[in-house]
């Protein structure tokens, strides 16, 4: 048996496609990418359920002329103090600085940015290694596009999901964003179709957006230390888990087990067993207190004190529905 080491081509392609393994993670970090950068509107095309493309376009920070050809280098961020401490405590979505690196090396990237403050834009484009800058003009913001996912991986390209089930998902990851992002306007345009355009002014509007006014009018507000968001009348359950929605700093997570049963237990008799309420949960702890580096996608959040955060948000759950007797109408089951 020989042991050599690949290619540094073939060992790129590998590793992108650990970062970037489907369309639905291109819109994730673009997005993330949106939201660190402060944009207060963001939106989001696809088309051929993302393999053909996935653009983002938001009106945030935009990166400086100066800096735009480091963008998709690999590795580079501007999130993270060079310092090993620094990855103990992020407090953006991104920091490790391969998003834009690996939809380079899995597909076309073009990006258009302008800081509000620079006269004229740069754009950039990404295809393997090949990065050419030249000068535009454009709005302020950032506009990414990824054309032709995994036309360099042809194996990649043959195990993806039909469109369709594709659409969907980014439909509901997008949502999910708007429920835990409230307060931006939103927009997702399909194959040219316009899919949402939400501009919620809070939680409630978000779910209503997301859910519809018959969800909304039966949320009540929760705002206990370090949780905020809403969580639905005793009223307003489901058969499942579905509609239970966490956030940590920012960052809409794959709600640990004992998050769901901290909310259901602030219901305390009020909620019929074996069925959910409906929740949007932002939760804040210190940027030290958890760690988003135990997933490529990141949805998994592992808390420094989860017993803790659990029973604060018990505890908030409990204190909305006190404040509201008409939260305790008999419970039906929708
Ligand atoms: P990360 O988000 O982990 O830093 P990315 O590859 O996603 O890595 O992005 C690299 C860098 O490009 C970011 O650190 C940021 O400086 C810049 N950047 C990417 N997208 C945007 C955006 N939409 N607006 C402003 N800057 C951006
Ligand atoms: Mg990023």
């Amino acid at each position: 048996m020989t042991i050599r080491v690949l290619p540094p081509h073939v060992a790129r392609l590998i590793a992108a496609g650990e970062v970037v393994s489907r369309p639905l993670d291109v819109v994730r970090e673009l997005v993330e990418n949106a939201l660190d950068a402060g944009a207060t509107r963001i939106e989001v095309e696809v088309e051929g359920g993302g393999l053909a493309l996935v653009a983002v376009r938001d009106n945030g920070a935009g990166i400086a002329a100066d800096a735009v050809a480091l963008a998709p280098v690999r590795h580079a961020t501007s999130k993270l103090e060079p310092t090993a401490g620094a990855v103990e405590r992020v407090s953006t979505l991104g920091f490790r600085g391969e998003a834009l690196w690996a939809a380079a090396q899995a597909g076309e990237l073009h990006l258009v940015t302008r800081p509000a403050a620079q006269v004229g834009a740069a754009e950039v484009r990404a295809s393997g290694e090949d990065v050419t800058v030249r000068r535009t003009s454009a709005p302020a913001g950032t506009a990414v596009t990824v054309r032709d996912l995994f036309a360099r991986l042809p194996a990649r390209l043959r195990t993806q999901a039909p469109p369709a089930a594709e659409v969907r998902e980014i439909t509901a990851l997008v949502g999910r964003y708007v429920l835990h992002h409230p307060g931006l306007h939103w927009r997702l345009t399909v194959d040219g179709d316009p899919r949402l355009t939400h501009a919620p002014a809070d939680h409630r509007g978000a779910v209503a957006s997301v859910y519809g006014p018959l969800s909304a009018n039966r949320v009540l507000r929760v705002d206990g230390e370090g949780v905020r968001g809403v969580v639905s009348r005793p009223e307003l359950t489901r058969a499942r888990r579905d509609r239970m929605h966490f956030s940590v700093n920012g960052r809409p997570v794959l709600a640990p087990p004992e998050l769901e049963r901290a909310v259901i237990e602030g219901f305390a008799e009020l909620l019929p067993s074996g069925v959910a309420p409906l929740c949007v949960l932002d939760l804040t702890v210190a940027p030290e207190d958890h760690n988003p580096n135990v997933h490529p996608a990141k949805q998994v959040v592992a808390l420094a004190d989860l017993p803790g955060v659990a029973a604060r948000v018990q505890g908030a759950v409990a204190s909305a529905l006190a404040a509201h007797p008409l939260a305790r109408a008999a419970p039906a089951l929708i």
